[in-house]
């Protein structure tokens, strides 16, 4: 063998497995980043907000379902998964970046607090509009686990909904928990300080915990939770003199920003000025 003709053989040997490789992981998960925090439970990365799926034999639980491609990515997969289930959608709050994938799910259970049809429409759209309103808390019944879709009230929106595996012990915080971002706080859609500070106690008082997923970034454990409380702590002293904002800013720095909003760390202590202004 000459050596251009072995240096070809190693070269076609690379791109072939390269080619596998790259086949074998887009047609598996479409492109998405996927971890399983459990048996049969899946936390999807991105492309709008984190998605929750947990899988049994005859029922499906979708967290939020996305946007734009996204969304038809997740539907994809979990229909790949869990081809003849019953689908259970949960979105945490009305954001399209959690919503725009329910219209893609025919006939399934569509649950969210209850905004009412009208909020609904005027802040997301319409085609994706649930079918049942969570007011408090409601108890699913699930082989081998519990699953608890709980109304928090007023956080990050007016009716925040969280979703807990209770044998599982993992959380799904939509985005009153996030990771390495700032939040985006949405006063048409009823963001509150006061309201996240309340909830992230009440989460770690009421929740036994392993993992948390938050609504962007990496899941993690409760230290996720105590950081947003960190944060909107060092967010109101910052608010209120130039020395704590110079502190609060270099701190945050290495937070990002969501694309599709304006939040930020100046968003962030404009609200706070705005609501302390008002109260
Ligand atoms: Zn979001
Ligand atoms: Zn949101």
């Amino acid at each position: 063998m000459t050596c251009l003709s072995f240096i070809l053989r190693i070269l076609m040997f690379v791109v072939l497995w390269l080619a596998v490789l790259l086949g074998f992981g887009g047609c598996t998960n479409y492109g998405l980043r996927i971890k399983e925090l459990a048996p049969d439970c899946y936390v999807v990365y991105g492309e709008g907000g984190n998605s929750g799926v947990l899988i049994s034999d005859t029922a499906v639980l979708i967290v939020d379902t996305k946007m734009k491609q996204g969304a038809e990515r997740l539907r994809r997969w979990v229909k790949r998964k869990a081809p003849h289930q019953r689908i259970y959608i949960v979105n945490t709050h009305i954001h399209r970046d959690h919503s725009s994938g329910n219209h893609l799910y025919d006939d399934a259970v569509i649950m969210a607090g209850s905004y009412g049809e009208k909020f609904w429409n005027a802040l997301a759209a319409r085609e994706d509009l649930p079918n049942r309103w969570i007011e408090d808390s409601v108890l699913l019944q699930w082989p081998n686990e519990e699953v608890v879709v709980y109304n928090v009230g007023q956080a990050h929106t007016y009716e925040d909904v969280l979703v807990y595996l209770r044998q599982r012990k993992v959380l799904f915080a939509g985005d009153v928990v996030l990771n390495g971002y700032h939040p985006f706080l949405d006063e048409h859609a009823g963001a509150s300080v006061a309201g996240y500070q309340d909830v992230l106690q009440d989460m770690l008082q009421r929740f036994s915990i392993r993992w948390v997923v938050p609504g962007h970034g990496k899941a993690g454990s409760t230290e996720l939770i105590s950081t947003m409380q960190a944060y909107f702590r060092d967010m109101t002293e910052a608010a209120q003199n130039t020395e704590s904002e110079m502190i609060a800013r270099e701190r945050y720095q290495s937070y990002s920003s969501l694309p599709i909003n304006k939040a930020g760390f100046d968003q962030t202590i404009s609200f706070i000025r705005k609501s302390e202004t008002l109260r």
